[in-house]
């Protein structure tokens, strides 16, 4: 072997941590291999780092324009790619690129198109998995029609919280909300168009509270929210402005017109004393309120002995 050349598998892994890793990654890897073949030095250092340059260049160009999904049609191509990194033998002189091809050409090219066919579909495989995981851990904490979270998960949500004794994160508020006279809107205008009243206020909902609180589908047509951190009359507030912004929104059925509202309960937990589970409670017995003094409005109901936290303090 010509001293100062370094021949090994490395443009696979290069080639391949665009496509896997995306765009900035194949270049970071590139640039990493690059200053190493840099530092190594040599009589081929130059052509080192072009043959690099050209791995980094086809998994790039394959992060950007390939396909999502590798094939091992898809990978042979990136191969073939990652394989034309040989000519940058031809930037050493010609004598010496002409012994290079002839002792390290055919085995290099195999090398970088089975090494990227091989690795790359075992990395599809084992990303594939992890997708699959992720949408079925998804699935399992979500209510198909509404897309909010389900009991399984509030059950989870209120286990952490009990590990959590203090901090911020510790108390807050739960609103509990139940949509008027559900049973009257599908009798007239049927279920389907019942489940597309429900899904939208559920809608609503999501979009008027913070990413970082939690709403549950708790039965059927109540929809639980935890407001962490959150002061009384914050809490008081949102669920008085979700309200409001229900009874505005209009559904459509076979050319009538017709509006829904929401009655709510509202009431409050810490870490030490009143569980998640036992303000969920007190907010029904709230809600219940809300519903005999005629619905389309907001009650509160503390548990006795409850500090609550005031607006000013801890507000969101
Ligand atoms: P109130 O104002 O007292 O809450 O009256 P309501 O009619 O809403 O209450 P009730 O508990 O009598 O009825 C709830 C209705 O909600 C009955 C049930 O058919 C309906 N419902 C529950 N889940 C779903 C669902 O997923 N889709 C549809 N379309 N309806 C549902
Ligand atoms: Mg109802
Ligand atoms: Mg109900």
């Amino acid at each position: 072997m010509n001293s100062g050349y370094v021949f090994d598998a490395r443009a696979v892994f290069i080639a391949l941590a665009g496509p896997f890793g995306g765009a900035i990654a194949g270049v970071i890897t590139g640039v990493a291999a690059g200053l190493t073949r840099f530092l190594i030095g040599g009589s081929g250092t130059f052509a080192g780092i072009a043959g690099i340059a050209v791995a980094m260049a086809a998994g790039v160009i394959f992060a950007r324009f390939g396909p999502r999904r590798q094939t091992l049609r898809s990978l042979a191509i990136l191969g073939l790619g990652t394989a034309t990194m040989v000519f940058s033998l031809l930037l050493t002189d010609i004598d010496t690129a002409g012994s290079l091809f002839r002792r390290v050409g055919l085995p290099l090219t195999l090398v970088n198109i089975l090494g990227v066919m091989l690795l790359g579909y075992v990395l599809e495989g084992t990303r594939r998995g992890t997708d699959h995981l992720r949408v079925v851990e998804f699935n399992a904490d979500r209510d198909p029609l509404t897309n909010l979270f389900n009991r399984r998960a509030l059950a989870q949500f209120a286990q952490n919280l009990r590990r959590q004794e203090t901090g911020d994160t510790a108390h807050g508020c739960v609103v509990l909300f139940d949509i008027d006279r559900f049973k009257s809107v599908n009798d007239r205008y049927g279920h389907a168009r019942g489940d597309v009243v429900l899904r939208t206020v559920a809608d609503t909902i999501t979009h008027r509270v913070r990413r970082s609180d939690v709403a549950v589908r708790y039965g059927g047509e109540e929809i639980a929210v935890i407001l962490i951190g959150t002061a009384i009359d914050d809490a008081r507030r949102v669920a008085e402005q979700i309200r409001g912004v229900v009874e505005e929104l209009v559904f459509e059925h076979e050319n009538q017109h017709f509006s829904v509202t929401v009655s709510a309960g509202i009431s409050a937990f810490d870490a030490d004393g009143t569980q998640l589970e036992h303000a969920l409670d007190f907010a029904d017995r709230a809600l219940y309120r809300a519903k005999n003094a005629g619905r389309n409005r907001t009650e509160t109901l503390l548990v006795p002995g409850l500090e609550v936290v005031s607006t000013g303090s801890t507000a969101s």
